[in-house]
């Protein structure tokens, strides 16, 4: 696509990448078949060729309105669209370059910019989330479903004492710990019955909260902070649980690139699926067959598959302990949580999981299984079936 960026923007380093990325789209549109805003609401504008034709404009000098940013805004960010297209457009970066574009030359309303910040604030910080759900757990007798399925989960004791010589860092990060403790000391019990003791970086959040909600340089810093913390402590491995962190943390050297601990703690990360695959034998000889007859269906996160690209691991060492996997229409599409997309966008984030669910209940599986803390609480606000992490699903086939 031939690109004329305007003076503002020219040779700039956000300039030169934009014109790299704008030049590889050909326009052939194969990637709105497999895009979910596209295919709920059907407008070119809400489609990635439509959404980079308005970057393309924008960065051409051309007018920004309140409606480009709602276009911008309306994207999930779940990269269906990469995974699909077949020149290797890099449209999650162009994304990045243009929202901030978007919100500098069309700015947000009062009380939409305070909502950004708040929720910010709130998720972004340990210990103010703690406290917001530990209210909520008083009301949740009046709560609607879908709400309630947003409140913590009780304390979950049961995380083993480091007592091997293999140790290994997972991120407890904001809100995972706080709504479902559960998750990590499963992936503790599991790692620990292998021969690692894993060891638990508390207090901090990886940035993509602040990131994506309209603080790209408050991102930065959450991002380099927990470098820092992270390599200073110099594990085997930094373990994620949350394919959503994983997927940002992953990408901290093009996040920081002049930031040395940053681009290290980057590629020391791994999602906790990649390393159990690495150690399935010692793995299997606990666990192999021990949940025969019971079925699962699996739902895996934008941000591990088309993210991360990893694909078929979850799913192997699921099916390795016996789980049957049931099947799932259109596996590749978005449930609508998408981090605070569901708090922003909930017409769209909830059209997406009815969707999402209807799919996944088709096999009429016994529960549900994710690797991300959003997707759970997002798709266990309209179910009756169990959504869990994966990781808790396979700790349950532990020897006793
Ligand atoms: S990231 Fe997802 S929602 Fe956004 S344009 Fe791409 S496919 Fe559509
Ligand atoms: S599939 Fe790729 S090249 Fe084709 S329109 Fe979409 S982004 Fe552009």
């Amino acid at each position: 696509m031939r690109t004329q960026l305007a003076g503002f923007i020219r040779d700039t380093a956000q300039g030169d990448e934009a014109q790299e990325i704008l030049q590889r789209c050909v326009h052939c549109g194969f990637c709105l078949a497999t895009c979910p805003t596209y295919q709920v609401l059907g407008d070119e504008l809400d489609s990635p060729r439509g959404r980079i034709y308005l970057i393309k404009q924008m960065l051409e000098g051309g007018p920004v309105t309140a409606r480009t940013r709602e276009h911008l805004d309306r994207c999930l960010t779940c990269h269906a669209c990469e995974t699909t297209c077949p020149s290797g457009v890099d449209y999650g970066h162009l994304l990045d370059i243009g929202r901030q574009e978007a919100l500098a030359r069309a700015p947000r309303s009062a009380p939409a910019t305070a909502l950004r910040a708040m929720l910010r604030e709130t998720l972004a910080r340990p210990a103010s989330f703690r406290r917001v759900l530990q209210i909520g757990r008083l009301a949740a007798p009046l709560l609607p479903r879908a709400l309630r399925a947003k409140l913590p989960q009780a304390a979950v004791d049961g995380w083993p004492a480091p007592r091997h010589a293999r140790k290994m860092q997972v991120l407890a990060g904001c809100v995972q710990p706080a709504m479902r403790p559960g998750i990590n000391v499963a992936a503790a019990r599991v790692l620990d019955a292998i021969g690692i003791s894993l060891v638990a970086l508390d207090g901090l959040c990886c940035g993509a909260l602040r990131f994506h909600m309209d603080d790209a340089e408050g991102g930065r810093a959450d991002a380099a902070q927990l470098a820092q913390r992270a390599l200073a402590e110099g594990h085997e491995a930094f373990v994620m649980t949350a394919s959503g962190c994983g997927a940002f943390v992953r990408d901290y050297a093009h996040l920081l690139p002049d930031d040395p601990a940053a681009v290290a703690l980057a590629d020391r990360t791994r999602d906790i699926a990649e390393v159990l695959l690495r150690e399935k034998e010692s793995l299997l000889t606990l666990i192999a067959g021990r949940a025969a007859g019971r079925s699962l269906a699996w739902h895996s996160p934008c941000t591990l598959q088309h993210w991360q690209g990893i694909k078929g691991s979850v799913e192997q060492l699921l099916e390795e302990a016996g789980y049957q996997l049931t099947p799932v229409p259109d596996g590749h599409l978005c449930c609508g949580s998408a981090g605070a997309y569901s708090l922003l966008q909930p017409r769209l984030a909830g059209e997406l999981r009815r969707r999402k669910l209807d799919a996944l209940q088709s096999g009429s599986p016994s529960g549900i299984a994710s690797a991300n803390i959003g997707c759970i609480t997002h798709l266990a606000g309209d179910t009756d079936l169990p959504v869990r992490h994966w990781i808790e699903w396979l700790a349950d086939c532990l020897p006793a």
